[in-house]
């Protein structure tokens, strides 16, 4: 927990924002039927079941009560002010969220740790269900925005929006991206098709993204894939070009990862057989020693690498609240903010996303890694003092990786 100086400095920094021309409250569609909630900075608390007549009122609530973090309903309600069960649904839309926290980069073992709040055994790398020794699922976690990590997260978007695009038919008009101001991004589709669907039709949806249930041999002992020439459309077609990409560039190295441990000289030797035999023309069984177990393993690796690791339990709840673009994650001070759909290869979330400038602070560091914002670098910091940038500082703090010292020089 940060201490009580560092604290007041973050509300004083998130007061400036709010208060400031740099910050505008975002337009969303039907915005008097969206539920608001806010996590309370003063007594850290959440506070629900808020509604709003326009972006001015949201405005002057922000500058006036400074929450850590602000959200809305994907739902659209009659009351959102009411109860749960009194708000009258009318629809909701179609929401993504896609965070570094669930896809497994070997940084994290670098940058991530988490501790078991029950027996304190503690573990580097992605926070498990429950814990190794005493399966209590209540942990502490220390993570980091790290680059890499936003990347993946990003990879992982870009075939969410081309799901989106290319499956279901969905325009760019209709598709919002954002940047959570975390680890990671949302894709909002608004639409009149999706906003009465129900959680179950929500979670075809989602099934559909990660592939879940996405198989072809059906029974292995028959060879029920012969001559099944791949379609050029949804699954099939993704399964086809993504087998076609995976083997032209493996390496002994990416067949073994894929399961394949024995076989791989074949494949290694055979490419341009199996692209047009097998992949082509469906003649799978074509090739002396690729067995079925041989394809049904690459095509597990395949539908992995061409799915996108989306939070499914975000998708299929119809109340869940999301964070308001233009405001502040209180866990880093960046905004989360939306980008152009067609940006999205050279969005930049260290740059685009900083909310603060100018200012130096003088903070203590207890440990931080080597980090980027805008055009400039930081650390590694370890128990070490040092003058830096507000937005730098007000990461370190809210990540509770820095104390203050002394405020903004101004
Ligand atoms: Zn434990
Ligand atoms: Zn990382």
């Amino acid at each position: 927990m940060a201490s009580t100086s560092s604290q007041a400095f973050v509300y004083n920094t998130f007061h400036e924002y709010y208060t400031s021309s740099s910050f505008s409250a975002p337009s969303i569609t039907n915005f008097s039927q969206r539920e608001f909630g806010f996590f309370m900075l003063k007594n850290r608390s959440m506070l629900r079941h808020v509604g709003f007549r326009n972006k001015e009122d949201l405005r002057i609530f922000l500058s006036k009560n400074v929450p850590s973090d602000v959200y809305r309903s994907g739902a659209y309600y009659e009351e959102p002010e009411a109860e749960m069960n009194r708000k009258g649904w009318l629809g909701a839309d179609l929401v993504f969220d896609i965070d570094a926290d669930h896809i497994s980069t070997s940084c994290k073992k670098i940058h991530d740790k988490w501790i078991c709040i029950n027996c304190n055994f503690e573990g580097k790398g992605i926070t498990p269900e429950e814990c190794p020794i005493c399966r209590s699922k209540k942990f502490s976690a220390k993570t980091w925005p790290c680059e890499s990590c936003l990347t993946s997260a990003k990879e992982e978007t870009i075939k969410l929006v081309d799901f989106l695009e290319t499956d279901f038919g969905f325009s760019h008009k209709e598709m919002h991206t954002f940047f959570s101001g975390h680890r990671g991004y949302h894709v909002h589709v608004e639409n009149m098709a999706v906003k009465t669907l129900d959680t179950i039709a929500r979670k075809e949806i989602a099934d559909y993204m990660t592939g879940l249930g996405v198989t072809l041999l059906g029974n292995k002992k028959k060879k029920v894939f012969r001559g099944l020439i791949l379609s050029d459309y949804g699954w099939q077609k993704r399964l086809k070009l993504g087998l076609k990409r995976f083997l032209s560039n493996a390496k002994k190295e990416d067949l073994q990862k894929a399961g394949i441990k024995r076989n791989y000289s074949i494949l290694l030797f055979n490419k341009e057989l199996i692209l047009n035999r097998c992949i082509l023309e469906g003649r799978w069984n074509s090739i002396k020693g690729l067995s079925n177990r041989t394809w049904e393993k690459l095509f597990h690796h395949v539908k992995n690498l061409e799915s996108s690791q989306i939070d499914t339990v975000v998708t299929t709840d119809i109340h869940r609240l999301i964070r308001v673009n233009n405001t502040l994650h209180g866990k880093t001070g960046f905004k989360k903010i939306e980008f152009p759909v067609s940006y999205i290869d050279v969005f930049d979330p260290f740059k685009e996303a900083t909310a603060f400038n100018g200012g130096n602070v003088r903070i203590l560091v207890s440990d931080a890694p080597l980090f980027r914002i805008g055009d400039e670098m930081y650390g590694p910091y370890k128990h070490q003092v040092v003058e830096i940038s507000t937005a730098a500082a007000v990461l370190l703090i809210c990540k509770e990786r820095a104390k203050l010292v002394k405020g903004k020089n101004v």
